[in-house]
């Protein structure tokens, strides 16, 4: 290439979770099955380094998904990128079998994946915020149009330009706080909770409380108990009590890449059946042994006459007062016209998250990206946005495919399989414009 020629690379990812590390395996793995046609790819992460969901590494917490659905193996059973190699390198293959276990605690998942992400480091900024998308001023639909995507350095060097054929959007939930309730010192979303405890001294924590009905409420009601043993916990859940989540063997098919193809090439009948079934597999739901668990220190409390955990169930936020140190939440029982006020001194919001919206980075382009009558995007099955001239470039999804590809848009089940499919829609959309290069 000569000096003046801009760098274009086959794939900009956007965010670096384990969505877009998985499509880099499969790049990877691409690439060395066609090694005379590399596909490039440049991943930018805002956070400093790797890090999954840090702020939930909960001591015990473990995974709810099989290690055998890592980043690799359904795509690729005998990947060099698999949870089995991770285990074998580390010397704990044996060991890790002997725990007769599917479910690795979220510890170990993270090392697993920190293991992965050093075989990119060459590939991915961190530190570096994507803030936009565009095309170039003159461009025109066909191969050699080119994407603009604008990079914003957090460590202060400001914002550069970079250019690729295709991007794929892979980043991730959005924290979901209860209405009219902003988080601060003291008011926190549970994304952020392992780093604002740390900065707590514990001594001075007599009263916390968690909102929220799902699997990372229970935990971290669980872990304040646990860990605070001079404090009180309230544990403030709209429902009835924690509804188990289901992971039996056929409802769990809901997450096999087949229910993928289901899903897509159904009804609205067939979609609408998948979430009115199926949605306790994963939404507002909690493991049967962190219920269970929750449930045995309120029976010993039961026993041994002191309460310390106090479930405040059929039971909603409606307001929330700072001042200073002091929290004041009003909450509003859904049983009852009853409202009571709460003084605690931090509150948890484990109030789950919004899907990924691609639109504040798509900016301008948008209006060349097709919605459906409902106002949502229209998305191939290939993950590709569906895109109308002049914009002829990829734009890919991973995450915030609910309505389009199912359950597993936002998790981790299906993401071997899906980093495939796009890295080969890639490959077969640059073999059609350079025929050659499959
Ligand atoms: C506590 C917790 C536990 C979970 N456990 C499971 C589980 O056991 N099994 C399961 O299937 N699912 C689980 N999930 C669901 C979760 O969505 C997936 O585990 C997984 O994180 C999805 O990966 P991702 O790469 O798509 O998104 P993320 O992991 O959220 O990664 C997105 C990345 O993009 C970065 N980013 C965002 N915007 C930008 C930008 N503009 N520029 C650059 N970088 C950006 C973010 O910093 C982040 O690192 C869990 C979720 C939570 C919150």
């Amino acid at each position: 290439m000569g000096t003046g020629t801009p760098v274009i690379h086959d794939v900009v990812g956007i965010g670096f979770g384990p969505s877009n590390l998985s499509l880099a395996t499969a790049l990877e793995e691409h690439s060395a099955n066609v090694p005379e046609h590399p596909l490039t790819a440049a991943f930018f992460e805002r956070q400093p380094s790797f890090g999954w969901h840090r702020n939930m590494l909960l001591p015990s917490t473990t995974m709810q998904v099989s290690f055998l659905k890592d980043l690799a193996t359904f795509r690729n059973p005998s990947s060099r990128f698999s949870f089995v190699s991770y285990l074998h390198a580390s010397d704990r293959l044996a060991n890790f079998a002997n725990t007769h276990t599917f479910f690795p605690t979220r510890q170990e998942f993270h090392q697993y994946l920190e293991w992965v992400e050093a075989n990119f480091t060459d590939h991915v900024s961190y530190n570096s915020e994507v803030t936009g998308i565009a095309l170039p001023p003159d461009a025109t639909p066909g191969p050699d149009q080119y994407l603009q995507i604008e990079v914003r350095d957090r460590g202060g060097s400001g914002t550069r330009l970079v250019n690729a054929r295709n991007v794929t959007v892979s980043t991730g939930l959005v924290p979901h706080m209860p209405v009219g309730v902003d988080s601060d010192d003291r008011v926190w979303h549970s994304s952020e909770f392992l780093d604002r405890f740390r900065q707590m001294d514990p001594h001075a924590l007599k009263r916390v409380a968690v909102v929220g009905a799902g699997q990372s409420a229970a935990e971290i009601a669980r872990f304040l108990y646990d860990s605070l043993h001079h404090a009180q916990v309230f544990a403030i859940v709209p429902s009835y009590g924690y509804s188990i989540a289901d992971s039996t063997p056929f409802a769990n098919k809901v997450f096999d890449p087949d229910a993928v193809d289901d899903y897509y090439f159904g009804t609205n009948r067939t979609r609408d059946a998948f979430w009115q079934y199926h949605k306790n597999t994963n939404y507002s739901v909690v493991d049967d042994d962190v219920i269970r668990d929750l449930h045995r220190r309120v029976y010993d409390e039961d026993v041994s006459g002191s309460r310390r955990m106090h479930f405040l169930n059929l039971s909603r936020v409606s307001d929330v007062k700072r001042a200073g140190n002091e929290t004041r939440v009003s909450l509003e029982s859904l049983l009852d016209t009853d409202s009571q006020d709460l003084d605690v001194d931090i509150l948890v919001c484990a109030t789950g998250y919004d899907s990924m919206d691609p639109s504040g980075l798509l900016g301008d382009l948008d209006r060349y990206c097709l919605r459906d009558t409902s106002g949502r995007h229209q998305v191939g099955r290939d993950y590709r946005l569906v895109t109308v001239p002049p914009l002829s470039c990829g734009i890919y999804l991973q995450g915030g495919t609910e309505h389009t590809h199912g359950l597993t848009s936002s998790l981790l089940s299906n993401i071997a399989v899906r980093s495939g499919e796009i890295a080969d829609s890639i490959a077969q959309r640059r073999a059609v414009d350079e025929p050659g290069a499959a």
